[in-house]
């Protein structure tokens, strides 16, 4: 339903980091959600359902990634939105959401919520970031895929990947993965959210029912979780002052960041390129937003209820 490339890796020099482009993995959105996609819109099909339910702040871009490939692939989609702060990206995601057309519900407060449950009936629900354990299950091939590539030559095995963590199915998967295809290398999972202790435990939660499901090793799988919570900052969305530095640097060599996630991540990679070895994963798209933002709803035509979310 879903057509993936294989995504290529990129040495920095002269930090000597490479980086995973995730973000090519779809020419029309990049990142880490369309391969937890693929895996869960085969199995909604499978199960015959015709309309998606699932999560996410106002900026996701979980959201809108099932908002796209989901239609694209015949389902109704509906979600449920959280605010969060307000950016330019979190605005442009959030208009682009809505001209893909997705149903959302806002979710500013509790009084929505009687609204919010009706939307179960009959749907398809996804969680927050596709992070299921068929959405790990994606990132489990992804290690194969970063296996062979090793095996081919084009990266040495690395010391650890470094990647943004939110919902965790991405870390989780990774890590099973890892430990399935016995490379020694470790994952270093960068909290975007507070408290730190949330997201890590998702991705434990997640890593150890992916290992049960597959029968692979839960101590091996365990031993390759590394947690960072240094960059996290304020919290969800917050951008920091270390992210923004951050993103300067990406900028200068060809890497596009956002302030929610991967300027956060990059930051700690950066920092820990100097022990060598070093995956960044790169978990942002890079594909153009003109083309989703097309026919999209400008800031002043979003349904109010929509736009406050955005603090
Ligand atoms: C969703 C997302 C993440 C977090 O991935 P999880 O699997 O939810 O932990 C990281 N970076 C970007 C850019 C994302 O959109």
């Amino acid at each position: 339903m879903i057509e993936l490339s294989p995504t290529p890796v990129q040495r920095i020099d002269p930090l000597g980091l490479w980086v995973k482009r995730e973000d090519l993995v779809h020419p029309r959105m990049g990142g880490n959600k369309p391969r937890k996609l693929q895996k869960i819109l085969e199995e909604a099909r499978r199960q015959g359902a015709s309309c998606l339910l699932t999560f996410g702040a106002a900026g996701s871009h979980h959201v809108l990634a099932t908002a796209l490939f989901g239609r694209l692939a015949g389902f109704r989609v509906r979600a449920l939105l959280f605010p969060q702060p307000r950016t330019g990206h979190a605005l442009s995601v959030l208009r682009a959401s809505a001209g893909q057309g997705v149903e959302a519900i806002p979710l500013g407060s509790p009084r929505q919520l009687p609204r919010a449950l009706a939307a179960f009936r009959g749907a398809w629900v996804i969680p927050v970031g596709g992070s299921s354990v068929t959405g790990a299950l994606a990132f489990v091939e992804a290690a194969a895929e970063l296996r062979a590539a090793v095996d081919r030559g084009e990266l040495p095995a690395p010391r650890e990947i470094v990647v943004a963590t939110g919902s965790g199915g991405t870390a989780a998967g990774l890590a099973v993965g890892l430990a399935r295809e016995g490379l020694p290398t470790r994952v270093v999972c960068v909290a975007v959210t507070r408290p730190v202790a949330v997201p890590f435990a998702s991705v434990l939660a997640l890593a150890s029912r992916t290992a049960w499901r597959l029968g692979v090793s839960l101590r091996k799988t365990l031993d390759r979780l590394v947690f960072d919570g240094s960059a996290v900052g304020e919290g969800y969305g917050h951008p920091t002052f270390r992210g923004e530095e951050a993103t300067r640097f990406a900028a200068a060599h060809g890497l596009l960041l956002d302030p929610t996630y991967t300027a956060k991540s990059f930051a700690v990679a950066l920092e820990r390129a100097r022990g060598g070895g070093v995956l960044y994963w790169h978990t942002l798209s890079s594909a153009p937003m003109e083309p989703l933002l097309d026919g999209a709803p400008g800031e002043e035509q979003l349904d109010p209820a929509l736009r406050a979310l955005l603090r």
